[in-house]
């Protein structure tokens, strides 16, 4: 069975997609028509982190060290980066394997512990379990036109964009920073991988160290798509800039281009919310994801391209430890 045929079958079996929010699982099911990319790296290195029992508080005060360095941090942000992003913590080697993998990152440096430690910690697995719905909306995008600038600083590539594109969301209004992509996905469907996964990652304009991230599953079509990043016509396509070598230079990939229409429809109507963290060291908490119902599509070769380089930068699921999971914009019935 494809990969996007065992994750159909586990989308079914989630109250989110088969009757909330059908929309990815219409993508899917146009997707199994066309074909897709099929990964046979299986994931069986399960949770990492212990964690018994739900601290409810965690992940809520959002001020344990979201500001400095991290993969999904906000250290390109004006206000973001503060000192302990040069402390000598972007120094320390860490990885996705071997003695510098996701379960050593915690005892990497004293500045992770939150990594072995924490108790609301992303990526988790999404099943039907402790799935809530709101009736208030989830984010509301207005994202705009930008320049892009790429580098990386060595486990993906950082795509930086211009000041402007935000998204409102409980009151509070966000600005998109940086996006970037991982391989496989990094939350799981009832314990499924997609090939691929984006993050959006938003910056409380009003307090810089809170982080929203948007999520969607990527998934990959046989047939033509507009390049993901430029569209058919960009200077630099999304594979070249998969070839950066490392540096934490960035390089302006040329020309411009309009989210709003690159990524039409995001985060979907019925997004899931849930209180985390970051995926990477540090790990810190208080990181407010969503994750679209809504895929993100992508041409087979570009997401074969990407996979060649990054098919293993997604750290295992973490234990939902009682979090609760919110569909937004569900009206209550009746
Ligand atoms: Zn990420």
């Amino acid at each position: 069975m494809s990969t996007l045929a065992v994750a159909r079958r586990a989308l079914l079996r989630l109250g989110w997609s088969s009757s909330a929010a059908p929309s990815l699982l219409l993508a899917l099911s146009a997707a199994g028509l066309g074909g897709c990319v099929v990964s046979d790296k299986s994931d069986d290195s399960g949770a990492v982190s212990g964690g018994d029992g739900a601290d409810e508080g965690a992940g809520e005060d959002g001020a344990d060290g979201v500001d400095g360095a991290g993969e999904d941090g906000a250290d390109g942000a004006d206000g973001a980066d503060g000192s302990d992003g040069s402390d000598g913590t972007e120094d320390t080697e860490w990885g996705y394997s071997g003695d510098i993998g996701p379960e050593y990152w915690g005892e990497l440096d004293e500045e992770w512990a939150a990594c072995a430690e924490g108790e609301a910690q992303s990526p988790i697995d999404i099943t039907g379990e402790l799935i809530t719905t709101s009736p208030e909306p989830g984010p509301v995008l207005g994202w705009g036109p930008t320049t892009l600038r790429a580098y990386n600083p060595g486990h993906y590539i950082r795509y930086e964009v211009d000041s402007g594109s935000t998204l409102t969301w409980g009151g509070n209004t966000y600005e998109l920073d940086q996006f970037h992509f991982h391989g496989l996905s990094e939350h799981t469907v009832d314990g499924t991988h997609f090939d691929a996964e984006v993050h959006f990652v938003h910056v409380d304009l009003a307090s810089p160290t809170r982080l929203l991230v948007i999520a969607a599953f990527v998934i990959g079509y046989d047939e033509s798509i507009p390049d993901p990043i430029f569209g058919a016509d960009g200077a630099l396509r999304f594979r070249d800039a998969l070839a950066l070598p490392e540096g934490e230079t960035p390089i302006d990939l040329g020309g411009s281009v309009d989210l709003s229409e690159v990524f039409t429809g995001f985060p979907g109507a019925y997004p899931l919310g849930y209180s985390g963290s970051l995926t990477t060291p540090p790990c810190s908490e208080g990181v407010q994801f969503f994750i679209s119902d809504l895929s993100m599509p992508m041409a087979s070769v570009d997401l074969e391209a990407f996979l060649d380089v990054y098919d293993y930068n997604y750290r295992p699921v973490q234990p939902l430890n009682g979090r609760a999971l919110t569909v937004y914009g569900v009206s209550e019935p009746g």
